[in-house]
């Protein structure tokens, strides 16, 4: 029997929502393949977070060198993992450490890597593996070899699993990279909401124009139970923190409802919001490129449009 290796990251001892994204998508292939689900992770927390995951098997990667993200280690010890299980498909989330791992263990294996993927389907006996290209302007499909390819998933691609399995874990030594050591964990700076997990969004743009205008904003947000998110330039003027940000450079969201308010829709920004289920946009320039990928637009000014969406759901 074939398996799918899904690579897992845990976070404070728990597995990440992408990784759970990454798990369902398996099961689901799995099905059709009559593939193994096979997890692993890294470090002294894997065994007990890998335990209640949807997985058939889970191999946990314990030592010293895997404690914390070390790029050779992790590539060296994910390539032992790989060399013992040759499994049909890898895969890895988009993020920064996936992105790095997966090519890495891609090359050293000189196998094929999809990245920026977020469709996977199976189709007779192949694996066709969708992804985004130039910025996510185009959708790229590739049939991938059957000799067992990477695939990097881009967060939000799936639904995470909800399913507690008890998978048989078993644990492996991490392979030790000597030259390379850690030096210091630069935590990221604290989001104060997680963007990615918001149902409705009131992302706002360049066109909000003034800091005091982020209060209208807000009250929209509160009166719609939505959140703030918003395009780069505003997280760049200081405006919002970075956690907020939408796009290429930001966080990739998926809400039921996105609202566009005052953003031109530059490719960097549509990368991280377009596969929103509902996209309702306001720009004063109708010929805005935000208008192509919104269901519904509007050429209202915001400064108008905020408070009077906000007085009609709170039904003043
Ligand atoms: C490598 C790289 C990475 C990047 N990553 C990101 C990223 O992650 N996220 C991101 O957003 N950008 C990113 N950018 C920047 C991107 O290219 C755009 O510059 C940015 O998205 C533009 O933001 P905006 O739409 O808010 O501003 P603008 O392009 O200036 O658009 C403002 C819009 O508001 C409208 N407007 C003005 N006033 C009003 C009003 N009163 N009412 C209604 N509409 C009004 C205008 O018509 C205009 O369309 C990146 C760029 C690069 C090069």
């Amino acid at each position: 029997m074939g398996s799918i290796l899904v690579v897992t990251e845990i976070l404070g001892g728990n597995i990440s929502d992408t990784s759970r994204e990454l798990l369902s998508k398996a099961r689901e292939l799995s099905q059709t393949l009559g593939a193994e689900v096979v997890a692993v992770g890294f470090g002294s927390e894997s065994a007990q977070a890998l335990a209640r995951i949807d997985a058939d098997r889970a191999i946990a990667v314990t030592g010293q060198a895997v404690e914390q993200y070390l790029p050779l280690a992790y590539e060296r010890s994910l390539l032992q993992v790989m060399e013992q299980e040759s499994p049909q498909l890898t895969m890895i989330a988009n993020t920064t450490m996936g992105l790095d791992l997966g090519a890495g263990v891609a090359a050293t294996r000189g196998i094929s890597l999809a990245a920026y993927c977020n469709g996977l389907a199976v189709e007779g006996d192949e694996i066709i593996a969708q992804s985004q290209v130039f910025a996510g302007k185009l959708l790229a499909e590739a049939v991938l070899p059957s000799e067992g390819a990477v695939v990097t998933i881009l967060p939000g691609s799936f639904p995470a699993s909800e399913v507690e399995g008890h998978p048989t874990v078993t644990t492996v030594d991490a392979v030790s990279a000597p030259g390379m050591s850690l030096i210091q964990v630069l935590e990221p700076e604290k989001g104060d909401v997680d963007i990615t997990r918001a149902d409705i969004l009131v992302s706002v743009g360049r066109g909000i124009q003034d800091p005091e205008n982020l209060t209208l904003a807000d009250e929209l947000a509160d009166a719609i139970g939505g959140v703030v998110s918003c395009s780069r330039p505003v997280v760049d003027a200081g405006w919002l923190p970075k956690a907020r940000q939408v796009g290429k450079s930001g966080q990739t969201v998926k809400p039921k409802l996105y609202l566009a308010l005052g953003i031109s829709g530059a490719p960097e920004h549509l990368q991280g919001m377009k596969d929103a289920d509902l996209i309702i946009a306001a720009n004063t320039d109708e010929s805005a490129s935000i208008m192509d990928v919104a269901h519904y637009g509007t050429t209202v000014d915001i400064l108008d449009l905020m408070p009077a969406l906000t007085e009609r759901l709170r039904g003043e």
